[in-house]
């Protein structure tokens, strides 16, 4: 279930999210709005995924997206969440993301300590970075989805 979508184009707005301290940790994840995450085909596996991203018109970014079940919303509701693989000057809260996810990683886990989180991360980090640079994987990074026409972001 985790493969049978991919590779999969989205594009929507970036939204607040849970302040649950995701830049604190150095690994700020834009989320997606609502209205994205319910048009997500429903037996997408949750866990993290591997892909490319870009804000507005701007370049394209490696990333690593998680799809999750918000335990604010007691796990009923899904979210979807992007580590740009890249350092912003600014917050782009309102602007419109476009990735497109290529490729799975590892299921959702606990984690015994921030620690461990942290560390996982890093390593999913790098693990997408690895995947990316494969020619196949490049190949998406010039995708014509990420050229939006004029006056539409
Ligand atoms: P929230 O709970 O509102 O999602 P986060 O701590 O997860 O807060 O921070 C996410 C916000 O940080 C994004 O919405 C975006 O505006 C900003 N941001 C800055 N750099 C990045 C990046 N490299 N990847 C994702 N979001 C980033
Ligand atoms: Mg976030």
């Amino acid at each position: 279930a985790a493969m049978r979508h991919l590779p999969y184009f989205c594009r929507g707005e970036v939204v607040k999210g849970f302040g649950r301290g995701s830049k604190e940790l150095g690994i700020p994840t834009a989320n997606f709005s609502d209205q994205v995450v319910e048009s997500f085909p429903s037996d997408i596996s949750a866990g993290i995924y591997y892909g490319w991203a870009c804000v507005g018109n701007g370049d394209v970014h490696k990333m690593v997206l998680s799809v999750g079940w918000n335990p604010f919303y007691k796990n009923i509701k899904k979210s979807v969440e992007t580590h740009i693989i890249h350092t912003f000057k600014d917050d782009f809260y309102g602007e419109i993301l476009s990735v497109v996810i290529i490729g799975y990683i590892r299921s959702e886990k606990n984690f015994s300590s921030l620690e461990a989180l942290i560390s996982a991360i890093q390593e999913d980090i790098e693990e997408a970075k690895r995947q990316l640079d494969l020619p196949e994987h490049l190949k998406l990074k010039e995708d014509n989805f990420f050229h939006l026409p004029e006056g539409n972001q």
